[in-house]
């Protein structure tokens, strides 16, 4: 790319090419975008824009992304939540635009996609047949001729593919399977030691990336890139993060940590095979404590850290480090390449049971640090620290866990119940990550978070709040929305019906969604607030209507989604991944209905750790926490309504507090300005002279 900085047609002409060329209409608010994002480059000051569907915001930030990466030589990275968008970008979006601005540029615009270590195939595992880490636990045999189908798949795919990109595999393979032949960015024993480095498929697809002027990745990845002490994206001075309203839970997935007695086992196994059997037994003994204690423990927060937990924690924390200890110095694997995979493979298993026993003593303040418990702190030299000796990978991840200094002690800490074959598991997460996201990612590069939902109760501060950004180091733009909300969209409120309870779902909104459903001819998209409701509300209602009704469950919510959209008069019911994820124009869906205000489950252990954490610091922790969540949601789940210039619908929400509450402003300033009423009567005519007339 060159590095001197040529004369290059300002972003609205490059816009107008790129439209034109795409067969599209440009928009006021896509070009009121793309210069707020060519400032926002320009100004190195970071900028949250909310651009309602239609918008077409994605060329509202590519386009200016592109111009900067000509200009500067230097990538622009493009961050999304969710595989769906990124395959848009990267299959889509990025190759037409390549075409159309071409003519306009130096050189072709050229684009790659970067995905984490373990999305690849790793050849060196695959090489040494390293021996697979599957739990003792699977023992049915249909699972694992079926496993052992799939491996034989990969194995055979290995041999022709040219990326390793497990996307590639269709149709997919399990979890399960996939971990025979790939490794963790930890467990990867680095280009420079490795046998296969030089044809290594992940660090391939980093070289690609970094000839790239847009690299295309996900958010998990962009947080790893930011707090680890190794680059795993290209250098970068700019980062467009889209779908930003989920960056936080994102970053929170990331740096959340998790303990149990499989997390323990895997350490066993991967150390048993290198170490004395006593000390690799005293490991397993102290994971068979922990499973013990966890079998009986209620699940939910664990606010003050009873004895036995404390002792447990502390014990499996040891008997991880004498583990790390018996296996020797970390660099040792130069004079033993035979091992140093198995040995990378034992290191970070051991290393993430002890730093996080470690971190979740931490949680709870220096007196639970348990280091006088036993002898065992004694005899292992344990520091309480983090397990990762100064000679850490060469991968460059050996040092301290920055995830672990990020969090310090505000942290909390819960135990999740098992399911099937998962047992109750620990874990740890930290109330904020503003301040990481603050430090780290917004620190010396310059952000645009984007996204059709970021002004929530009709400000950005909410959200600002949670990035750890504070005023005057950033500026909030909603370019609005292309559609005619008032006019093709109501908000029908059910104020007469009586506030949802904790029982399910009331008699009463049965009654209703089947009274909708009838008006609007199917062509319902039935939002719930939880699995069990919608299940309810599909059962009663199939005996009631003669609309075929299908329910998130059933098949692929793919596959849904698509039954759905091909037939009118079908109805689809589901709960969080169809708040978000359905994008369905046309008359298939003409009728939203969300039964209850999406506040966070009260047993929701971050949330409402985080609610309280905001209360004791003297803000509102109802507001900053659930009412936030809920926002976000509904505005998403009524987002689905109106997906192209000719649509027209209700979004009906049955919980009459969103009328009526002392937080429904709040609320109802997050929705899009559809025409409001708590008339039954005017929605149900409403919808059937929609259905007359489609
Ligand atoms: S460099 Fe890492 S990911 Fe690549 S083949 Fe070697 S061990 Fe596997």
């Amino acid at each position: 790319m060159p590095k001197d900085r040529p004369e290059l047609p300002p972003v609205e002409e490059l816009l107008t090419a790129a439209v034109t060329a795409l067969g599209g209409v440009e928009r006021p608010g896509q070009v009121k975008m793309a210069q707020a994002v060519r400032d926002a480059i320009e100004s190195e000051e970071h900028l949250a824009v909310q651009a309602g569907t239609g918008t077409g915001k994605s060329l509202a930030y590519l386009v200016p992304a592109i111009r900067h990466a000509a200009e500067s030589g230097d990538a622009v990275v493009v961050s999304t939540a969710t595989i769906a968008l990124q395959r848009q970008l990267v299959d889509r979006d990025l190759p037409r635009l390549a075409d159309a601005l071409e003519s306009l540029l130096p050189h072709r615009p050229e684009f790659a996609i970067l995905k984490g270590r373990r999305n690849y195939l790793c050849r060196h595992k695959m090489a040494a047949g390293m021996p697979e880490d599957e739990d003792d636990q699977l023992f049915d045999p249909r699972e694992v001729s079926a496993t052992g189908r799939m491996v034989q798949r990969i194995q055979e795919w290995a041999n022709e593919t040219e990326t390793g990109d497990r996307d590639e595999i269709v149709p997919g393979v399990s979890d399960q399977a996939w971990r025979q032949f790939s490794v963790t960015a930890r467990e990867c024993l680095g280009a420079q030691r490795c046998p296969s480095g030089a044809d290594c498929f992940a660090e391939l697809a980093r070289e690609r990336a970094g000839q790239a002027d847009v690299v295309v990745t996900n958010h998990a990845l962009l947080a790893i890139d930011a707090m680890e002490d190794f680059a795993v994206l290209p250098e970068h001075d700019v980062v467009v993060v889209d779908e930003a309203h989920e960056l936080v839970d994102r970053v929170t997935s990331v740096v959340t940590g998790e303990l149990s007695e499989s997390t323990v086992s895997l350490a066993v196994r991967r150390a048993g095979r290198l170490i004395e059997q006593g000390v690799a037994d005293r490991l397993q003994e102290a994971g068979e404590d922990l499973r013990a204690l966890l079998a009986v423990a209620p699940p939910g927060r664990v606010d003050t850290l009873p004895n036995s937990l404390g002792m447990t924690l502390a014990l499996v924390r040891d008997a991880a480090f004498a583990c790390i200890t018996a296996l020797g110095p970390r660099n040792k694997d130069k004079d033993d390449p035979e091992n140093a995979g198995l040995r990378k493979a034992a290191f970070t298993a051991l290393d993430e049971v002890h730093d996080t026993a470690q971190r979740m003593l931490d949680a709870f303040g220096p007196a639970a640090r348990g280091d006088e418990t036993g002898d065992d702190a004694e005899d292992t030299g344990s520091s309480g620290g983090s397990a990762r000796g100064a000679s850490g990978g060469a991968n460059g991840d050996g040092g301290t866990d920055a995830r672990s200094e990020e969090v310090h002690r505000a942290e909390v800490v819960w135990l999740e119940e098992g399911r099937g074959r998962v047992p109750p598991t620990l874990r740890v997460a930290p109330l904020s990550v503003g301040g990481m996201l603050r430090d780290k990612l917004f620190g010396d590069r310059t952000v645009v978070l984007t996204s059709a939902t970021l002004a929530l109760g009709g400000t950005f501060d909410s959200l600002s709040r949670q990035w750890g950004l504070r005023p005057g180091e950033w500026t909030g733009l909603d370019v609005g929305s292309p559609f005619d909300h008032p006019r093709r969209g109501i908000l029908y409120v059910a104020t007469h019906l009586p506030q949802p309870g904790r029982d399910g779902l009331p008699e009463a909104y049965v009654d209703e969604i089947a009274e909708l459903i009838e008006a609007a001819g199917g062509r319902t998209l039935g939002l719930f607030s939880s699995m069990r409701a919608a299940k309810a509300a599909t059962e009663a209602l199939r005996e009631r209507l003669d609309v075929p009704l299908l329910c998130q469950g059933d098949d692929s919510t793919s596959q849904l989604v698509k039954q759905f959209a091909g037939d009118p008069a079908t109805c689809l019911f589901g709960t969080l991944s169809l708040w978000q994820g359905v994008d369905v124009p046309g008359p298939s869906l003409t009728l939203v209905i969300i039964d209850r205000i999406p506040f966070p489950r009260p047993d929701d252990p971050l949330a409402s750790a985080r609610q309280r954490h905001v209360a004791a610091t003297g803000g509102n922790g109802f507001m900053a926490v659930a009412a936030t969540h809920a926002a976000l949601l509904l505005a998403q789940g009524a987002g689905r309504l109106l997906r192209s210039m000719d649509d027209r619908g209700v979004v009906a929400v049955l919980d009459p507090r969103l009328a009526t509450a002392r937080y429904s402003g709040f609320l109802l300033n997050s929705l899009p300005p559809f025409w409001r009423t708590t008339d039954p009567a005017k929605v149900r005519d409403a919808l059937r002279r929609l259905t007359a007339g489609s």
